[in-house]
């Protein structure tokens, strides 16, 4: 068995079998913008199911909300987001391209300086000290450093000249901040509890790019724990657990993950710490985990004026909950479970790339192929049985060998096919996509057959 995958071997499955496509190709593309096909967009709704059942649905303790992406843009400004958001960029002089300084310590230091730790004066001198060269033109001619704000500005108003500055949300968890209250007042929650959210993001980033890894546009998908100060580093323990047991359960090997906790902080955090994924690219980001203190509802409260202070039942006792933040992009980690799935094996005769995805969040659960022509009104019948279930797939073109590593290409786990046997006793073969060994079942056992393999706990 081998594996050698690259990005590029990546984007061309995924192309042409349907899962992500360029964004605005027939105008030439539009960078670093990717739209989801018809089997990519049921991965991705799959693994936001996931994610909703694991942290919403099967805790008591978590409430969902869906809140708006343009937000009243004092709300920015509590965040932080408008006098303090943004990367250190530089501009090339010679090549006129523009870089990360942080990335670029990084990765000159092969990730043992901790930039995100450093002054803008600390990068140049390091910058300058260790001779770091633009990465496109091979020359060192930096401008200064300065900060760049990501936030995408737009407007409100109907007269040009009324126009309100707004901006599209550059994270998410701002809608459940200012929803606290109502959450809990409508919820009758008690503290601890959690607000959770699954919606778009929007980032002008320096230096997007890797596929779905950095886009200026993306889903993330997050719950803000509020807590008692004297639960909060336990919930962060937690949440670190949790994380990582998600991202194993959805495929992802052990080998592949590891912890890496901050050593600078943000002056208000208490701790935090990224959950990295093995990608094709090296040891990224997959998700983060930070213990953010009171910043965010005493933010709120002082430029909202509305009291966050929270009157704990049983003790008496009025706070301001600490705040405990998970946070992982859905198209990243739709990128991760990718790089993980991809096999090319080789068979006797033969190679096949095949998506070893968990069957839970395999975008078809099961493929219906009749032998031939002639069975498609059999076909059709139980094809239209199935899909009443599991979204499925149904390909009576080219030889059913071909169909198979159609769906092999793809993760469906079980190919469904007819035959004239079928007619006669109504038992179709399924094939298993990992395996490729085939059994003999019952149409009527089917469903039962298939709910019992892609179940997701
Ligand atoms: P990075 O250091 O990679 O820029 P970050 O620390 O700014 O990420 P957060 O603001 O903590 O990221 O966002 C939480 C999660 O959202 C990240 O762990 C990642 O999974 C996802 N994410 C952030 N920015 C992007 C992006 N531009 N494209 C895709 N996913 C992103």
């Amino acid at each position: 068995m081998e594996n050698k995958l690259t990005m590029e071997k990546l984007v061309a499955l995924c192309k042409n079998r349907g899962i992500i496509f360029p964004g605005s190709e027939i105008y030439g593309g539009f960078a670093n913008t990717w739209d989801f096909g018809p089997v990519g967009v049921e991965l991705k709704n799959n693994i936001k199911r996931a994610w909703w059942k694991r942290f919403v649905q099967e805790d008591p303790l978590t409430y969902g909300v869906d809140a708006a992406i343009l937000m009243n843009p004092i709300v920015w400004e509590a965040s932080g987001h408008v006098a303090n958001f943004g990367d250190p960029k530089m501009d090339c002089k010679n090549c006129k391209t523009r870089h990360r300084a942080d990335t670029l310590i990084e990765k000159h230091s092969k990730g043992t300086v901790a930039a995100e730790a450093m002054t803008n004066e600390e990068m140049e001198k390091y910058i300058e000290e260790h001779d770091i060269k633009c990465p496109n033109c091979g020359k060192r001619d930096w401008t200064p450093i300065r900060k760049f704000n990501p936030m995408f500005v737009t407007s409100r108003g109907t007269l040009e000249e009324d126009a309100d500055k707004v901006y599209l949300r550059p994270e998410t968890c701002q809608g459940e901040y200012i929803n606290f209250l109502n959450v809990q007042r409508s919820a009758r929650a008690k503290v601890p509890f959690a607000i959770a959210q699954i919606g778009k993001s929007f980032r002008n980033e320096i230096t997007p790019g890797n596929f779905l890894f950095r886009t200026i546009e993306f889903e993330q998908m997050e719950l803000q724990m509020f807590c008692h100060e004297k639960d909060s580093m336990n919930f962060y323990q937690n949440y670190k657990e949790r994380a990582l047991n998600f991202a194993k359960d959805l495929g992802l090997n052990e080998e592949h993950l590891r912890f890496h906790d901050h050593d600078k902080l943000a002056h208000y955090a208490k701790a935090a710490c990224d959950i990295q994924y093995l990608f094709p690219i090296g040891w990224q980001e997959l998700n983060g985990i930070h213990h953010r203190g009171t910043w965010d509802l005493s933010r709120h409260q002082e430029y909202s004026g509305k009291s966050m202070l929270y009157l704990d039942p049983f003790t008496n006792e009025k706070f301001i909950p600490n705040v405990i933040e998970y946070s992982i992009g859905a198209d990243r980690l739709t990128l991760a479970i990718l790089c993980e799935a991809y096999e090319e094996e080789k068979l006797e005769n033969d190679t096949r790339i095949v998506l070893h995805l968990h069957p839970a969040i395999a975008p078809y659960k099961v493929a219906v192929l009749p032998l031939q022509k002639n069975l498609n009104e059999k076909a059709k019948e139980i094809y239209n049985i199935l899909n009443k279930e599991f979204m499925c797939d149904y390909d009576d073109a080219g030889s059913i060998g071909k169909r198979y590593r159609r769906q092999d290409e793809i993760g469906t786990p079980f190919c469904v096919t007819i035959d004239f046997d079928t007619l006669e006793d109504n038992s179709v073969t399924v094939r298993d996509r990992d395996s490729m060994q085939q059994i003999r079942i019952k149409k009527d056992e089917l469903i039962d057959y298939i709910s019992k393999k892609i179940k997701f706990n």
